[in-house]
């Protein structure tokens, strides 16, 4: 079954030239920053590497380094309240990019790789690793926090959309977000 989405269609901008009255719209503007951010991963990563030298093992390497800039507790499986949506205390396991978050996050980074002149044949963004892991995540996930996205899915009751916030990906910048 397959599950990752593709709200992109690739077939618009492909002039490359007006487009600018338009305002951006949220999605477009999350895109880029995504892919800012990538790309200065890619730079500061150790050795160097290009766009072009990705693959689906680079992505998921990036997924790993967004984790520390987390906000969703995933709680260990030795965790007393692991499967608690609503745990009564604190504990000590660690915060970590939520499932809803990543995958969208994904979803993003790959339109924007086509866009910035790659392949899709070569998108590692759309590897076989990565929508595997994405898909190891959201069970976990769903095991250690208690919470059902297939249900969420049919019926966003009382619009709770915590598991998709946005996906914080500065350290510095985290009491400035400008998501509400
Ligand atoms: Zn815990």
């Amino acid at each position: 079954m397959e599950t990752v989405p593709s709200p992109i269609t690739s077939t618009t901008n492909s002039g490359g030239g007006g487009g600018g009255s338009t305002t951006p719209s949220r999605y477009e503007n999350q895109k880029r920053r995504d892919w800012n951010t990538f790309s200065q991963y890619l730079r500061n990563h150790r050795p160097p590497l290009t766009v072009a030298m990705c693959s689906g093992a680079h992505v998921l390497e990036f997924l790993h380094y967004l984790d520390q800039f987390g906000k969703t507790k995933v709680h260990n499986p030795t965790c007393p309240f692991f499967g608690l949506p609503n745990p009564p205390a604190p504990c000590p396991c660690p915060l970590r990019q939520a499932w809803g978050s990543l995958d969208a996050l994904i979803g993003r980074l790959r339109a924007a790789y086509e866009e910035n002149g790659g392949r899709a044949e070569s998108n590692p963004f759309g590897a076989r690793a990565v929508r595997l892991y994405l898909h190891d995540v959201r069970e976990f996930q769903a095991k250690a926090r208690g919470v059902s996205y297939e249900k969420k899915r049919k019926r966003p009751k009382s619009s709770n959309i915590s598991n998709a916030t946005p996906v914080t990906t500065s350290p510095n910048a985290t009491a400035t977000a400008t998501a509400t």
